[in-house]
């Protein structure tokens, strides 16, 4: 059969029981490896360090015996690794009646090999157990791993890209190392499908799947997040680094025609946003929500180019306040979050990733008593004297980011409306 995996028998078999030297001869027949345990924990062991292709138990004429047989093979069955191995209950004498082999093939067992049993028969059982589990494998391999691939382009899907969007940030932690995510969205895909088609389209992403992946390094990770949206998860890689190869993905992709009778040919543009754990977020959910952020920023920007979040330092000049922190959105706000640090001087200072666009941010400021409107600065550079106020905020305000210039954000603070409750 060619096996590779072993076969596990329970200790137990009497070393000069006719049977058992029978079924040992179809074994070695067979070329299975073979590996011995004992009945209980050392056999679930051997089992789960193995991973054999079949399991042998003894069957005596004793009653404490057989319990734990009986507990093993339920054992075996209930286990999540484990309970598609055949296991065969083997009879040293003739206790091994009808009933109890259907008793044991109830409780999970696949075959029984009696006395009575022809050497031939002992084999082809074998072999037929271990091909039907060697199928059943092979089916569980090829539908699981079918599951996590998108089946247009074969990159991995949008499940199993959080997946491993989540173990690369986790491992990048534990090694203190860098990882980039890239977002990446073809360019007026739309207009491809209505100009040229959609069995053109389709065509098109395929190439476009296969022409990012060979731009990517070896242990990077591509998948296709959704239509005609990309995902790169590079670990390892600096921000310069990732800008880098974000333009070669880019230059790439140029190559990719999209052609037809009827029409003059065109290449694909690609828009990529991008942003680096551990500097722009350290979480699944932020470290999509800022590449995302970017990604749109490179469409508002024209397309066909890379955009990162940038990160903006800004200082609030409230001398007074307890506590000042930037709480995000209305939806989704966090009063804990973003919290800035006071500064000798009484003011405060924060630093976070601040897309251009419609985002509104909160601005959360505790205080004693209810200030006046207070002034507020945003810039790359809290530190440096030359930047002026350029908004005004208070309790709950608003910012509406809308543009950057020379590094500095500028945004509207619109004038509160509801007092802080939650501060
Ligand atoms: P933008 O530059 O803003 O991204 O413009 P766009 O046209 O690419 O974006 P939009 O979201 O308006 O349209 C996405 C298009 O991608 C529409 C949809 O038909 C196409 N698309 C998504 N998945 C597939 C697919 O599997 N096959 C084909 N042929 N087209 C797809
Ligand atoms: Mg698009
Ligand atoms: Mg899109």
């Amino acid at each position: 059969m060619g096996a590779t995996k072993p076969i596990v028998l329970a200790r137990g078999f009497l070393p000069d029981d006719e049977l058992w030297i029978r079924v040992r001869q179809a074994i070695d027949d067979l070329e299975f490896p073979v590996v011995l345990a004992d009945q209980s924990e050392e056999l679930i062991n051997a089992a789960s360090n193995t991973g054999p292709d079949a399991i042998f138990l003894p069957w005596h004429d004793d009653t404490p015996h057989n319990d734990k047989i009986i507990e093993a093979l339920r054992v075996l069955k209930r286990d999540e690794h484990l309970h598609r191995v055949p296991v065969f209950i083997v009879a040293d004498s003739e206790v091994l009646d009808d009933d109890t082999v259907a008793r044991m093939i109830t409780t999970g067992a696949e075959d029984c090999i009696r006395k009575k049993t022809a050497q031939i028969l002992i084999k082809s059982r074998i072999c037929n157990a271990v091909k039907t589990k060697f199928y059943y494998d092979f089916v569980l391999k090829v539908s699981r791993e079918a599951a996590l691939r998108d089946p247009l382009t074969g990159l991995w899907n949008h499940r199993q890209f959080q997946e491993l969007l989540r173990l690369e940030l986790a491992r990048s932690k534990r090694s203190a190392t860098s990882v980039a995510l890239l977002m990446m969205d073809l360019d007026r895909f739309k207009s491809v499908n209505d100009t040229y088609g959609h069995v053109e389209g389709d065509r098109v992403l395929k190439e476009a799947a296969l022409t990012m992946q060979s731009s990517l390094r070896a242990g990077d990770i591509l998948a296709r997040y959704g239509g005609e949206e990309f995902a790169a998860i590079l670990p390892g890689i600096s921000r310069e680094n990732a800008l880098e190869l974000s333009g070669r993905i880019q230059k790439a992709l140029h190559r990719v025609r999209i052609s037809s009778d009827d029409h003059p040919e065109r290449y694909v543009t690609l828009s990529i946003g991008f942003a680096c754990s551990p500097e722009d977020a350290a979480d699944v959910a932020h470290f999509i929500q800022f590449s995302d952020m970017a990604l749109l920023q490179a469409k508002r920007a024209g397309r066909d180019r890379v955009e990162s979040v940038r990160p903006i330092s800004f200082r609030y000049l409230a001398e007074e306040a307890d506590y000042v922190s930037v709480a995000g959105d209305w939806n989704a706000w966090r009063p804990e979050a973003n919290p800035l640090v006071r500064n000798a001087n009484g003011s405060w200072t924060g630093r976070m990733l601040l897309p251009t666009g419609r985002v509104t941010y909160k601005f959360v400021v505790k205080q004693a008593s209810a200030p006046p409107t207070r002034k507020m600065i945003w810039t790359h550079d809290p530190d440096n004297p030359r930047k002026e106020p350029d908004g005004f905020g208070s309790y709950n305000s608003v910012l509406n980011v809308t543009r950057y210039q020379d590094e500095i954000l500028y945004g509207e603070v619109e004038k509160p409306t509801v007092r802080a409750a939650r501060t």
